[in-house]
Parts: structure tokens; C-alpha cells; sequence
């Protein structure tokens, strides 16, 4: 059992215990099939699947029914496009997508543009992550089908306007597809009252299961679903409940996690020269603390953390692909910068004291690895 600090909560989180209580009934008590309900097992397992949903359009402002489930924010994001672009079988299909969506969306898309299915047209960031709304606007007058603009980013935690973004899709007759993985259930989300056509969320980075996920949708918008199989009742009774808590705790919680953030910036800028804070100072995500010690290879200062502070470079979900992070060279940071860069992110469960020995072992590390290179140099 793995025993270091864990501060990686934008690649996955720890299941709440509430949560997996829940999610145990459903594997051992209310194990029906939620399709089966001629008897009392399935009658209940599928009350318990409406109540998820219920509960996932409460947090979300979405109508039941447009609460579709899968097995995480990736397959959400494929079917949401899928669907978009199906909808003009006769024509080229005109997206806009910012240059920092996650790889799951840039990948999808990149598929489509490679067979000529799609024309995209990007939506460039500037230094701290942040959309410049006049480019979307020009963008969007050219005249595009689809907008995909993250409702916040999960390597330096910037959070979009998104009520702005779709209301100026909206206005120019273009669907959202709004990737909400990292936002939901920190940040305000608003299916209806914003316009979304396409919200994406995932269980696992809100204390929720791994492998489930769900696309929300308008109820004018018809998915053309026909037969969904046997559904995943315990992953989606454990989103649903996921969903609840976020609900009724996210405002406390993101306060409470904002202010050990700052706690943990604080003595990190305290103890190390040179330190840069990346990401928007005025709208990021309360857990997220994304920073840089420019020409100190974070590689190298992660291996050296390795048994005390679990921490990411920053795209955590590339299959441990190092191919460096697309989202800081959009933010046109420098090399030395981007080279240097190390993702902290926090929890609900992440105490006071784990703060304060997660500085000292980072502030360690990166004073060593400091005295290595200069050794090397010398
Ligand atoms: N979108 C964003 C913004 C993410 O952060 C992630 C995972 O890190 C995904 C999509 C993919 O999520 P999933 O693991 O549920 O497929």
C-alpha cells in the first residue's frame, strides 16, 4: 500500500466511503439487472439507476432523461462528436476547439479531420490559459457547427466562462460540447440555464468508481440510443451518489481546499527561489497548483518524490507518454518553464499536516536536485 502524500486528485480521486458504501449494496444486495423488472430485484435496481440520474441533473441542471451513461468522460466525448458531425452527413462538418482540450477530445478529433470528415478551427489561449471570447466570436461568425471549449483544464485548473461561450455559440446557431470532467462538482455547471448541447462528466474525478461516466443532453436533442445493454448499476448509483454529495458539500469543501492550496503555495514560494504559479491568478480550480521552477527538470525532481509526494508533470492520462504537455506550449510558456513544471492537486481529504510535509519533502527535492546540477555544471 502505497504510503506518499497523494496530490495527483486531477488524475483520479480516492472513492468517498459513502459513496462506496453504496456501491457495495448494489454488488451484494441490490444486485438485479435494472433491465429485469418483472421482479423485485430489477424493480429496484432500476429505481436505483432513476435516482442516480435524478441526482445527476440536480447537480447539473439537466432533465433526467438526457442523462446518458457510459464508462468515463472519453467515451462521452467520442459519442457527443459522433453525434455532432452524424447530424450533417451531407457536408464537411466546421468544429472550433480551444488548443487546450484534453487529448481525449483532441485525438477524436484529429481522427475526424484526418478522413476529412471535420475542418477545425482553433481557439488559441494566452499565457495564463484563458480564451480570448472576441477570436471565438469572429470564429463563430465564419459560420461553425460545433463549439468544444473544457469548462476548466486539468493541467493548470483555468475555469471558462462557459454561460459566455454558449451563448455565443448558441447566437451563431453552433452546438457546445463543454468536456465538464475536471469542473463538475468543484465549479457551477449548468446544462439548461447555460444552453449546453453536450456536457461530459466523469465518476472518478468527483470520489465517484472508475468507469463511468455519463453525456448530458438537452431532452430536444434525440441520441438515437436503441438498445444500451445491461447498465452498469453500481458504477452509476456511485456517480449518482457522487453527484448528491457534490451537491449538498462542494461549496464548503472548495473553500476549505482553496485555503490549503494557498496554504501550499505559500510555503512553497517561501522556500524556493525562482517559483512561478501557472494558470489564471483570478478563475482556477481550488485544488489546483500548477507550478514551475524554470532550468530544475521535473522528472527528475518527481523520481526523487516518488516515495513521499504522488504529483504529475501535468497530462496525467497519456498513458505515461512523455511527449510534454501541449496545453503549456499553447500558453506559449518557455521551455525552461514548461520543462520545469509540476502539477499539485488537491483533495477533500488532503489534511493540514499532509500539506505542510508535502512542502518541506518538495522543497527538499528541488534544493537537492538544484545542488546535483550545479555539481554537474561545476
Ligand atoms: N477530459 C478531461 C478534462 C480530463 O481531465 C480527463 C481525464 O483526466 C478526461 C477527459 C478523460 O476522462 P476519463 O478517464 O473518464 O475517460
Amino acid at each position: 500500500m502505497p504510503s506518499a502524500i497523494y496530490l495527483d486528485h486531477h488524475a483520479t480521486t480516492p472513492v468517498d466511503p459513502r459513496v462506496a458504501a453504496l456501491v457495495m449494496h448494489t454488488m451484494t444486495t441490490a444486485f438485479g439487472n435494472a433491465n429485469s423488472t418483472e421482479h423485485m430485484y430489477g424493480e429496484e435496481a432500476a429505481h436505483l439507476v432513476a435516482q442516480a440520474r435524478r441526482e445527476i441533473g440536480l447537480l447539473l441542471d439537466a432533465h433526467p432523461n438526457g442523462v446518458h451513461f457510459t464508462s468515463g468522460a472519453s467515451e462521452s466525448i467520442r459519442m457527443a462528436l459522433a453525434h455532432a458531425i452524424d447530424e450533417h452527413p451531407e457536408r464537411t462538418v466546421h468544429i472550433a476547439v480551444t488548443t487546450v482540450e484534453h487529448r481525449a477530445l483532441l485525438d477524436a478529433v484529429a481522427t475526424y479531420e484526418h478522413t476529412g470528415r471535420v475542418i477545425v478551427h482553433w481557439l488559441p489561449v494566452d499565457e495564463y490559459a484563458r480564451l480570448d471570447l472576441a477570436v471565438l466570436e469572429h470564429v463563430c461568425s465564419q459560420g461553425v457547427d460545433l463549439v468544444c471549449v473544457m469548462a476548466a483544464n486539468n493541467e493548470v485548473g483555468t475555469i471558462y466562462p462557459i454561460e459566455v461561450v454558449a451563448h455565443l455559440a448558441t447566437q451563431a446557431g453552433a452546438k457546445i460540447l463543454v468536456d465538464g470532467t475536471q469542473a463538475a462538482g468543484r465549479v457551477p455547471l449548468q446544462s439548461n440555464a447555460f444552453g449546453i448541447s453536450y456536457l461530459i462528466i466523469s465518476a472518478h474525478k468527483m470520489y465517484g468508481p472508475k468507469g463511468v461516466g455519463a453525456l448530458i443532453v438537452p431532452t430536444h436533442i434525440d441520441m438515437h440510443v436503441t438498445h444500451e445493454g445491461t447498465p452498469n448499476v453500481p458504477g452509476i448509483v456511485g456517480l449518482g451518489e457522487a453527484c448528491r454529495l457534490r451537491r449538498l458539500e462542494m461549496g464548503e469543501d472548495e473553500l476549505q481546499i482553496a485555503a490549503k492550496r494557498d496554504k501550499l503555495a505559500l510555503l512553497l514560494q517561501n522556500t524556493i527561489q525562482g517559483i512561478v504559479i501557472n494558470g489564471d491568478p483570478e478563475n482556477r480550480l481550488s485544488h489546483n497548483l500548477h507550478f514551475a521552477v524554470p532550468d530544475v527538470p521535473n522528472d527528475v525532481v518527481i523520481a526523487r518524490l516518488r516515495r513521499y509526494v504522488a504529483l504529475s508533470s501535468g497530462s496525467a492520462c497519456m498513458s505515461g507518454a512523455q511527449t510534454g504537455s501541449h496545453v503549456l506550449r499553447a500558453m506559449r510558456l518557455s521551455t525552461a518553464i514548461q520543462e520545469g513544471s509540476l502539477r499539485l492537486g488537491l483533495g477533500k481529504f488532503t489534511t493540514d499536516t499532509e500539506i505542510e510535509m508535502a512542502a518541506s519533502y518538495i522543497t527538499d527535492a528541488i534544493t537537492a536536485t538544484r545542488a546535483t546540477l550545479q555539481a554537474v555544471r561545476n
